[in-house]
C-alpha cells in the first residue's frame, strides 16, 4: 500500500497520511483533493521525512480522492515553503496557500463568462440601475465583481441582464498572452549603466545564485539596467518576476515596460478581476507568462522556469506583510532565488541598513551608479528652520517656500509639495465642549476629508459623514480642524495663488489606472502647476519640468521613536527630492522642520548617504537593533479586552529564561484597539546567533489559549 504525506489547507489541522489508490500517479507537490471528515479539502503531497505528522494505522487511511491536472510544485518552492514557515513562525498551510493564488485555476482553464453594458440607452431607469450603468462604463467582470464596484446588489444586476442592459462575453482563459520581443528599443547605456547591465547580463548568462544590490541614486536609470538582464533571461526562455510596491505598480512602469520589450507583461497584485487571476496563474504555471510584475504575493508562484528576480525600490515598507504570515517580500525574494539558483537584483536608491551591510559584507555584490542618467545633477537640498521661517497661524507653507514656489510659477516651471497625510485634518474637535471623533474600532483619531465630507479611520476603513453639530454638546457648526492633511495645503496653496493649476494627488483621488494616467498626462503636457500629494508622489514620476520639490514637515516621520524611524524619513524624503530637475533644469528641495540638526535632516541637507548611514548604524548598534541584533513581537489579540489581557499575562508568565534573549512586555500594542481588536504586545529582542524562532516555538506551542485569541508572531518586525 502506498501512503502520501499531504499539508491541507486547514491551518488548524497539522499534516495528514492518506492511502493512493493504485492508479493513481503522486509524487512530492502534487496538488490532490482528500476527504476530510464529511468534507473535501485541498492538499500538497510532501516528501514525509520532511513534515511530521501524527501516527495513523494503516487500516485507517483513507484513500486520496483525485490529483489535480496542475504540475506539481516544484522542490525549490516547497523548500521556499519550508523555510517562509520555519523562519517566520508561520503554518506550512499557509504559506503554501499563497502559491496557489487562485484556486480557481487549479480546474483547469477553458473559459468563463463576464458581462459588460450593451450600449442600450433607455430613457428611464431606475435610480440604482442609473448609477449601475454609471458605474460600470467600460468595465467587463463577473456579476459578482460588477456588483461590489457598482455598489448594488447581484440582483439589480442580474435584472439588467434579464432587460438587456447587460449582456454575457465568453472569456477565455487560456489565451496566450503576447510574447516580448528582447531586443525591441534597447536604449544606448551610460558607461555606469552598460557596467551594471553587463554584470547582470552575465549573471542570467551562467546561472547560478548570486544576489545583487543596485545601488543607484535616483534618476540614475536603475530601470534601463535590470531591463538588459531581463532581456537575456527571456532569450533563454527563462521567466522573469520583477516585484514592485503596490503602490509603484503604476501605468508609468507599464509604458516604459512596453516602450522596451513591445508588450505588456503579466500582471499579479491583489486587486486582479477572478479571470485575470486564473488566467494569470495558469500562464505562470506553463511558462507562457514571461515577465510576471507583481506585488509581493506574486513571490510564492510557481513558475515553470524562473531565471531573474528583480525586487525594485526594495526599501519599501510594503514588501513587509503585516498579517496573516508575515514576511518580508525582500528577504523572502533572495532566498527563493537561492533555492532556485538563479540571480536576483535588490534595486534602491536609498537602500535598507540591512541591506547596506550585507553588500559590504560580501554577501551581496553591490552595484553602484552614483550620477543620474544624462548628466541631471541631483537638486540642491535647503532645510527650512520652521522657528525662524513660522508660517502664518493655521498656514503651513513658510515665507521661504512660498517665495520658491512664486518663482516657478513666473516661470511656468512645476512646484511639488509633499505631506504624508490623507485627508483634510488629522483631528477635528468641537470648539465649544472640546469632543474629539474618535474611531469605535481603533486607538485612532477619526480624519476629516473634505472632498468627500467624511470622517475616517485610516486604519480600519470606518466612516461617518462629518456631523452639522456636535455629538456631544448639540452646538451647531461647531468643529475646528486641527493639523493639515494634503488636502487642506492645497487649499491653502489656491489661497495663495489663486490663478495656480492644483493637483491633489492621494489615494483619494488617484484610485484608478484611468485617473493615473490622466494625472501624468496633465503634468506631463504642463496642464498642472502645483502638485500636493502623499507618499504616492514620491516614486516613479518623471517630470521634467518639475523644479521644486518642497516638504511640509520632515518632523512627522520621526514623532514616536520606532526602530525605523529615521531610515524612513531619510528614505521618503530623499525619494520626494529625486523628482526635482530630472530634465535639464536645476532642481531645488526645500525642507520644513522644527529639528533641523537631527541627525536624518542634516545628513539629508549636506547631500551626505553616508553620514546617515554610519549616525544610524551608530544607533542601531547601541539599541541591539538590526542588522546588529534581532527583534519579534508576538501580538495578542481578541475583541474581549480581558481575553486578550489574559492570554498576553499567561504568555509573560512563562517567558523563557535564555542567556542571549531579553523578553520585554506584555504591554498594551501601541494601537492597543485595531479593527475591533484589543491588542498586546511582547518584545523580544536577541542577540544575532541566538535561536530565536526555536525559543518562541519551545515558549508558545504548550499554551492553550480560548477560541478567540488570536496569536500573530513578527519576526524582524518593521516597525513597532
Ligand atoms: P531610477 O529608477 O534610477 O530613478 P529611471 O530608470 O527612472 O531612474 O531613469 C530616469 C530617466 O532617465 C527615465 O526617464 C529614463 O527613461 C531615462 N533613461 C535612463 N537610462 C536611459 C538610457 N540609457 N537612454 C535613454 N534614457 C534613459
Ligand atoms: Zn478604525
Amino acid at each position: 500500500m502506498r501512503r502520501a504525506r499531504l499539508l491541507v489547507f486547514n491551518a488548524a489541522l497539522g499534516p495528514l497520511d492518506y492511502r493512493v489508490p493504485e492508479h493513481m500517479a503522486v509524487e512530492p507537490g502534487s496538488i490532490v483533493i482528500a476527504p476530510l471528515g464529511p468534507r473535501q479539502v485541498l492538499g500538497i503531497v510532501w516528501e514525509p521525512d520532511r513534515l511530521e505528522a501524527g501516527d495513523v494505522p494503516e487500516h485507517k487511511l483513507r484513500p486520496l480522492l483525485e490529483v489535480l491536472p496542475v504540475p506539481p510544485l516544484s522542490a525549490p518552492l516547497r523548500r521556499l515553503i519550508e523555510w517562509t514557515a520555519d523562519y517566520y513562525c508561520a503554518s506550512p498551510a499557509a504559506v503554501a496557500r499563497m502559491a496557489l493564488g487562485s484556486t480557481a485555476a487549479l480546474r483547469g482553464g477553458g473559459t468563463t463568462t463576464e458581462y459588460r453594458l450593451t450600449g442600450e440607452e433607455p430613457a428611464r431607469l431606475t435610480p440604482q440601475r442609473a448609477a449601475a450603468m454609471d458605474a460600470l462604463h467600460g468595465e467587463q467582470a463577473t456579476i459578482r465583481e460588477l456588483a461590489e464596484k457598482a455598489g448594488v446588489s447581484e440582483g439589480v444586476l442580474r435584472g439588467m441582464v434579464g432587460a438587456g442592459l447587460l449582456e454575457p462575453v465568453t472569456v477565455d482563459l487560456d489565451r496566450p498572452y503576447p510574447k516580448a520581443n528582447p531586443s525591441h528599443a534597447a536604449p544606448d547605456l551610460s558607461a555606469d549603466q552598460q557596467a551594471a547591465a553587463d554584470a547582470f547580463v552575465a549573471a542570467v548568462r551562467e546561472g547560478g545564485f548570486q544576489p545583487f544590490l543596485l545601488d543607484g541614486v535616483t534618476g540614475s536609470g536603475k530601470t534601463e539596467c535590470y531591463f538588459e538582464a531581463m532581456a537575456e533571461a527571456l532569450a533563454q526562455r527563462r521567466q522573469v518576476l520583477i516585484l514592485l510596491p503596490e503602490i509603484a505598480l503604476t501605468e508609468n512602469f507599464l509604458r516604459r515596460f512596453e516602450a522596451r520589450f513591445g508588450v505588456a507583461p503579466v500582471l499579479w497584485h491583489s486587486s486582479l478581476k477572478s479571470s485575470e487571476r486564473r488566467r494569470a496563474w495558469r500562464a505562470i504555471v506553463s511558462g507562457d507568462a514571461q515577465v510576471v510584475v507583481g506585488a509581493r504575493s506574486a513571490l510564492f508562484m510557481p513558475y515553470a522556469r524562473l531565471g531573474l528576480i528583480v525586487v525594485d525600490e526594495a526599501h519599501e515598507v510594503s514588501f513587509k506583510q503585516d498579517d496573516g504570515v508575515r514576511y518580508n517580500a525582500r528577504d523572502v525574494a533572495v532566498i527563493r532565488a537561492k533555492f532556485e539558483g538563479i540571480p536576483v537584483v535588490l534595486a534602491s536608491a536609498t537602500p535598507a541598513l540591512e541591506s547596506m551591510q550585507l553588500a559590504e559584507a560580501g554577501v551581496y555584490r553591490k552595484i553602484a551608479l552614483p550620477a543620474r542618467f544624462g548628466g541631471a545633477e541631483l537638486p540642491a537640498i535647503e532645510v527650512v528652520d520652521l522657528r525662524i521661517e513660522q508660517p502664518e497661524r493655521q498656514h503651513w507653507l513658510s515665507p521661504r517656500l512660498v517665495k520658491a514656489m512664486k518663482d516657478r510659477l513666473l516661470k511656468g516651471e512645476q512646484s511639488l509639495l509633499f505631506l504624508n497625510r490623507r485627508g483634510y485634518a488629522p483631528l477635528t474637535l468641537c470648539r465649544h465642549c472640546g469632543h474629539r471623533f474618535q474611531c469605535p474600532n481603533c486607538t485612532a483619531w477619526l480624519v476629516e476629508h473634505r472632498l468627500s465630507r467624511r470622517l475616517a479611520c485610516h486604519h480600519c476603513g470606518h466612516e461617518v459623514p462629518v456631523p452639522e453639530a456636535c455629538p456631544e454638546c448639540a452646538t451647531p457648526e461647531c468643529m475646528v480642524a486641527c493639523g493639515p492633511g494634503v488636502e487642506r495645503i492645497a487649499d491653502e496653496v489656491t489661497e495663495r495663488f489663486p490663478e495656480a493649476r492644483v493637483a491633489l494627488v492621494t489615494s483619494d483621488t488617484l484610485n484608478t489606472p484611468a485617473k493615473i494616467n490622466e494625472f501624468v498626462e496633465a503634468a506631463e503636457n504642463k496642464l498642472i502647476d502645483v502638485i500636493v500629494g502623499t507618499q504616492l508622489v514620491t516614486k516613479g514620476y518623471h517630470f521634467p519640468e518639475l523644479t521644486l520639490v518642497g516638504v511640509i514637515d520632515a518632523d512627522l516621520g520621526l514623532e514616536g521613536g520606532d526602530l525605523r524611524a529615521g531610515e524612513r524619513t531619510y528614505q521618503q524624503i530623499a525619494q520626494v527630492a529625486g523628482r526635482a530637475g530630472r530634465g535639464e533644469k536645476p532642481g531645488e528641495v526645500l525642507i520644513q522642520t522644527r529639528h533641523p540638526t537631527a541627525p536624518v535632516i542634516a545628513a539629508l541637507a549636506a547631500g551626505d548617504r553616508d553620514a546617515f548611514y554610519s549616525a544610524e548604524t551608530e544607533s542601531r548598534r547601541d539599541a541591539g537593533a538590526p542588522p546588529f541584533g534581532r527583534w519579534a513581537a508576538i501580538i495578542v489579540s481578541s475583541e474581549d479586552e480581558a481575553e486578550a489581557r489574559e492570554a498576553a499575562r499567561a504568555i509573560g508568565g512563562v517567558r523563557p529564561l535564555l542567556p542571549d534573549v531579553a523578553i520585554l512586555g506584555p504591554a498594551p500594542a501601541p494601537m492597543a484597539l485595531l479593527r475591533g481588536r484589543y491588542r498586546y504586545r511582547l518584545l523580544i529582542n536577541a542577540r544575532r546567533s541566538a535561536e530565536l524562532q526555536k525559543a518562541i516555538r519551545d515558549w508558545l506551542g504548550p499554551l492553550r489559549f480560548p477560541q478567540g485569541v488570536r496569536i500573530g508572531i513578527d519576526i524582524d518586525p518593521y516597525s513597532f
